[in-house]
Order: C-alpha cells, then sequence, then structure tokens
C-alpha cells in the first residue's frame, strides 16, 4: 500500500495489491481516472463511465480522454500537471486553487460540454500527481464532481438577489456595483461615462386614480422600455427605487446621452398611457435628467447626484422634458 509518511508518493506495492487498489477505485462511486507518466489514460472507473458516457475501452492506453468533457481539443486538469504545465491552471479555468488538504494536488470548477452525453454539467475537479520513491512521475489521479444543480441554484439565487421583481431590471443594489464596476472599466479605458435618472411625472395621483396594480403595470412598461434603450453590452437599466429609474451609458459622451435621455422620454409618451391627472400631457409621461463626465475625473455619486439635480430641474421646468446637467468635471457645473 501507499507509504503513510509521504504523501503522493507511490511505495513498492505487491501485483496483488495493486489489483486490489485498482478494483477498488474501480468501484469508487467517485468518477475517477488515472493518466500514466505519458499522460495516457491506465485507469477510467465505472462511474467516470456513467458521468461522460465514454467506455473505459475507448480511452484506456490513449491520449483521447479530452473529447469526453469538451468538444475542441484542449487539456484536462490532469494534462496540465502531468505535462508539468501548471502556470497555464488560470488560462483554462476561471476558478481555481491549489488543494490544501494534501498540498500536492488543484482544485478547479468549470461548465463542460459532455459532447457524448450532450449536457452541460458544472464540475469540480480535483487532481494529484503521484510520484515514486525516487521522485519521478507516475501517476496522475483526477476525480470529479457534479455539482451542476448546486451551481445553478448559487447562480439562481445571485439573479433573484440582483433583479427587481416587479421589472425585472436590475435592482439598486446590482445598479450600485454595476455602475461602480463601469466607472472602473471607463476610468482604466480613459472614456466618459454616462447617467440617466428617470422619475415618472404625476406617479401618486395615477396610483390614486387607476389603483396600484395598474401602477406596477405602468412600472413594467417604463420597465420594458428602458431594457431595450440600454441594450449595448456594458449598459445597465435599473429600478432605483419606487417610480424612478436610472440608466448607466459606459462609453457615451453629454451628446449621445441627451440623445438616449430623448429616446427614452419620447418612448415613454408613444406608450400612450393614458393618465388624465397629470399637468404634463393626457397620458404617463417621465422627466429625465442625464450626466456624462470622464470617468477618471470624478467619483460615481458624484455623477449621480449631477444626474439627480438635472431630474430635479427637469421636475421644476414642467416635466415631460430632458434636462443634461453641465459636465461635474468642467468647474463651472
Ligand atoms: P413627481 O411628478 O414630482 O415625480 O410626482 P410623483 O407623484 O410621481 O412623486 P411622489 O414621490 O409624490 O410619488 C411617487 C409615487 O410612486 C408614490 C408611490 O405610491 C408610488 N410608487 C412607488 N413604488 C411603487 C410601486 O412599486 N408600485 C406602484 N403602483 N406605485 C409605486
Ligand atoms: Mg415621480
Ligand atoms: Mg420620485
Amino acid at each position: 500500500m501507499m507509504n503513510q509518511d509521504t504523501p503522493g508518493s507511490a511505495a513498492e506495492a505487491t501485483g496483488a495489491e495493486q489489483s486490489f487498489a485498482i478494483a477498488l477505485m474501480q468501484h469508487l462511486v467517485v468518477p475517477t481516472f488515472v493518466l500514466d507518466a505519458e499522460g495516457k489514460v491506465s485507469i477510467w472507473n465505472r462511474a467516470c463511465e456513467r458521468l461522460t458516457g465514454v467506455p473505459a475501452s475507448e480511452v484506456l492506453g490513449t491520449l483521447d480522454h479530452g473529447f469526453a468533457f469538451y468538444d475542441e481539443p484542449r487539456p484536462c486538469l490532469a494534462d496540465l500537471i502531468a505535462q508539468e504545465r501548471i502556470g497555464e491552471i488560470d488560462s483554462f479555468y476561471t476558478t481555481y486553487d491549489t488543494n490544501s488538504s494534501c498540498q500536492l494536488g488543484f482544485h478547479v470548477e468549470n461548465w463542460c460540454r459532455m459532447p457524448r452525453v450532450g449536457t452541460r454539467l458544472y464540475l469540480a475537479v480535483d487532481a494529484g500527481p503521484i510520484y515514486d520513491k525516487a521522485g519521478h512521475l507516475v501517476a496522475v489521479v483526477e476525480t470529479l464532481r457534479d455539482m451542476t444543480v448546486q451551481k445553478e441554484a448559487q447562480l439562481q439565487l445571485e439573479r433573484l438577489a440582483s433583479q427587481d421583481a416587479l421589472t425585472g431590471l436590475a435592482n439598486r443594489r446590482a445598479f450600485d456595483v454595476g455602475l461602480e464596476a463601469e466607472w472602473r472599466r471607463c476610468q482604466r479605458a480613459g472614456q466618459m461615462l454616462s447617467v440617466i435618472m428617470i422619475d415618472v411625472d404625476h406617479f401618486k395621483t395615477y396610483n390614486d386614480a387607476y389603483g396600484h396594480p395598474q401602477g406596477d403595470a405602468c412600472l413594467r412598461s417604463v420597465g420594458s422600455v428602458l431594457a431595450g434603450v440600454a441594450a449595448r453590452t456594458g449598459d445597465l437599466a435599473a429600478r432605483y427605487g419606487g417610480e424612478e429609474f436610472a440608466v448607466v451609458l459606459p462609453g457615451i459622451n453629454a451628446i449621445g446621452a441627451r440623445v438616449v435621455a430623448e429616446r427614452i422620454r419620447a418612448a415613454i409618451s408613444a406608450l400612450n398611457i393614458p393618465h388624465t391627472g397629470s399637468s404634463a400631457a393626457e397620458h404617463v409621461t417621465v422627466s429625465v435628467g442625464a450626466v456624462s463626465a470622464d470617468a477618471s475625473k470624478l467619483a460615481p455619486n458624484v455623477l449621480l447626484l449631477a444626474a439627480d439635480q438635472a431630474l430635479y430641474a427637469a421636475k421644476t421646468l414642467g416635466r415631460n422634458r430632458v434636462e443634461v446637467a453641465a459636465d461635474p468635471t468642467s468647474g463651472n457645473a
């Protein structure tokens, strides 16, 4: 059996002991495969057959095990260890760390296409080398765990935690995180960043006249317009709170921000949702405040404040209109 004092090293084993160890591995419920020193498959256990749909007879003695997990040719974790390409692990896996329990192995997590079974699985993978007494690599053992159900539950929870339940847009928390992320990205890229704040006009009287459920439906319609307008990668539309919405537009200057803000105002007006209690029009309208600045010159909360002030100006100037704030970094804002 393995020498207890030297974890990861294969001490001398009798033929009987080796057969027993192989039989044990074959019947493990954990999907496991073993590569020899040349990287060829020497063990592909039953659980691994079930997980991948690939029988051991197809891969034993070959270098072809990668196609059991991926459509495209690429190394598995065990290959990177066998080929001493540890430094490349982070370019193939986004989630990885060294397996601290034995300090010789690695742990990665990854979505795999599983071409043979035709499903996409999220696999947690542990792999580690085994050396002989002279310190030569004799094998690499890789074990796999199907974590798809847990991963999907986690992703669903993350989605729910960042989404506004009424409109499906990002909620306030996700907006704050997204604004910060886009601000950093624009800072690095030396780009302008625009923020637009939108507030439904006389919404209290809308609720009073048409009822809260119809008020909710109105907010959903406004949300759909915003989702359609903020559709580029990096754009972020959120329900900021109540009947107030916000949009982040990276890489857009004040001229562009005014165009988008006006498009939002016009599209919501064109929904033609009746609102007889509004002083601004016969239908639901919004007031919009926009601001744009060089992201490297100010913090995101300054941008938000300026957009909010522009929105306030749009309200006091009669509603159903767009106001664009002066650039807060120009000194005469
Ligand atoms: P203004 O034109 O100045 O913005 O006036 P307003 O009436 O829209 O503003 P005010 O802040 O007085 O009222 C906002 C209203 O929005 C009051 C609140 O009941 C309503 N509201 C906030 N959240 C929701 C919601 O989730 N559903 C519905 N139906 N109404 C909401
Ligand atoms: Mg309002
Ligand atoms: Mg409001």
